[in-house]
């Protein structure tokens, strides 16, 4: 019987799978300093899926500083998995590399990586055959939704050059920094002060420590962010460190904040009902599908 769907519903199986891992170093001048050491590249593993009909869908998989890997995993078991199934099939695909891979040779968090980058590429596919940006697709809305200043800067730094740097994100109109913890209790505090100072009490300032911090640490800093009106704390621990969130959270009302390193639902579980964290904040690029993706908006924040 014919497809009532014939238009988008054509030439859907995965022909080919490409991923393409790429590095470049960062200039001397430009690198900074932060809890996971000193940022000297930028790695990325770019993931193409092609269709039979010829539909491009693109994905990224977060490198995890070892982007030839990740790719590898990609273009070798990933690939020799998924090859010839409906690209549309988005649980599917995962369901065959869970059932293949990560439950069966261990919940590496390389797969979850690897996987990550195929996943969005079937959704951009999903999206391009029927015509609608993959937010509508999803469900969503456009509407503005706040934004903080961070990434990989405003780092280990004077707290006169911190102040400057943050100053071009303030004058470019965001209404919120994030500021790298995690190199030593004092130094820290003295950054966050000045940045205080600086800019009064209207700037949010959020705080990440790049799982730089031991229990002890958090201790200390805990009140002194409080007072400093800091919005949230973020990785302090490493992410496998369960018991140490559930701890620290006792220390005061500082919510902390983790999920960058946290893969799959399976984890983000345990941290969101454990109630160690009262923030997830999910790195797409290395999340395999964190949030649901058929019934609800992205911004529900519940694990898949
Ligand atoms: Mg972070």
């Amino acid at each position: 019987m014919a497809s009532p769907f014939p238009k988008f519903d054509v030439g859907l199986k995965i022909a080919e799978i490409t991923a393409i891992p790429t590095s470049f170093p960062l200039p001397k001048d430009s690198n900074v300093r932060l809890g996971i050491g000193r940022a000297v590249k930028r790695d990325a593993v770019i993931v193409k899926v092609r269709t039979e009909s010829g539909i491009v869908g693109y994905g990224e998989s977060h490198a995890g500083r070892a982007p030839g890997a990740v790719a590898a995993l990609i273009n070798t078991t990933l690939r020799t998995l998924v090859l010839g199934m409906d690209a549309t099939d988005v649980v599917g695909v995962w369901n065959r590399i869970y059932s293949r891979q990560l439950a069966s040779h261990g919940m590496g968090a390389g797969c979850s990586l690897a996987m990550s980058g195929l996943d969005m590429a079937l959704w951009d596919i999903r999206a391009k055959a029927v015509g609608w940006p993959l937010y509508k697709l999803l469900g969503g809305a456009q509407k503005p939704i706040p934004a903080y200043a961070g990434g990989v800067s405003l780092g280990f730094q004077d707290p006169k050059d911190l102040v400057a740097e943050a100053k071009a994100h303030v004058d470019a109109g965001y209404k919120a920094i994030k500021l790298r913890l995690g190199d030593n209790v004092k130094d820290d505090l003295r950054r966050v002060e000045a940045a205080r100072d600086a800019f009064g009490d209207d700037l949010e300032i959020l705080t990440d420590a790049n799982v730089g911090y031991t229990l002890e640490d958090v201790r200390r800093v805990m009140p002194v962010l409080e007072d400093l009106g800091v919005r949230w704390l973020e990785e302090p621990f490493p992410a496998h460190d369960y018991r140490s969130y559930a701890t620290a959270r006792t220390f005061g009302s500082l919510p902390l904040a983790a999920g960058e390193n946290h893969f799959t639902r399976f984890e983000f579980s345990r941290l969101i009902e454990e109630e160690s964290v009262r923030a997830a904040a999910s790195r797409n690029a290395c999340a395999s599908r964190p949030w649901p993706r058929r019934t609800s908006s992205r911004s529900t924040r519940t694990p898949r």
